[in-house]
C-alpha cells in the first residue's frame, strides 16, 4: 500500500508584490510597503505634515461665568 498524502502543497508563488503607494514601483522587502527609503520618508513626511496641518480650532472664549448673581 502506498499512501501518498500530499497535504502540503508546494507554494512557490512569490509574495504578492505590493506597489509602492508613493510611486507605484514594486515594494522592496526592506522598505515594505515602499520601494525605497525615500518613498517611505515621503510618506512619513506626508503623515507628519498631515498631522501638523490639522487646523487648530480656536476655542471660543469661554462663556463669562462671573459666578452666581443673586438679586
Ligand atoms: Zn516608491
Amino acid at each position: 500500500m502506498t499512501q501518498e498524502a500530499r497535504l502540503t502543497t508546494p507554494d512557490d508563488t512569490p509574495p504578492a508584490a505590493v506597489p509602492c503607494p508613493i510611486c507605484g514601483k514594486p515594494a522592496a522587502p526592506a522598505y515594505t510597503p515602499f520601494c525605497s527609503k525615500r518613498c517611505a520618508d515621503v510618506d512619513l513626511q506626508r503623515w507628519l505634515s498631515g498631522r501638523y496641518a490639522i487646523p487648530g480650532r480656536e476655542e471660543d472664549a469661554l462663556g463669562q461665568d462671573d459666578g452666581s448673581r443673586e438679586e
